[in-house]
């Protein structure tokens, strides 16, 4: 594990990293060259709608802004999940 990671043993076994990640720093990955391969693997909605062409990059870049700067609410949370969950 990278340093700045906190992971903690699952109860099904395995492992899993403590939320909101030790190694994040403001917006950004604290071990971003170094972070565990599930933070590789990991594709968001966002991201997969991307790569398959149905929004273009300043659309989702616009998506990221809108994230950053929304305010802490219930809608902020679901707005988070629907672009930034798994598909
Ligand atoms: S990608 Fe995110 S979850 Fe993974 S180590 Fe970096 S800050 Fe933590």
């Amino acid at each position: 594990m990278p340093p700045g990671v906190t992971a903690r043993a699952a109860a099904a076994g395995g492992r899993y990293l403590v939320q909101p990640c030790t190694a994040l720093a403001g917006a950004d990955c604290g071990c971003y060259l170094a972070r565990p391969l599930a933070c590789r693997r990991y594709r968001c909605a966002l991201l997969a709608a991307l790569e398959a062409g149905e929004v273009g990059l300043p659309e989702a870049l616009a998506v990221v802004a809108q994230a950053r700067q929304a305010p802490a609410s219930p809608a902020r949370e679901d707005f988070l999940t629907f672009h930034f969950g798994r598909r």
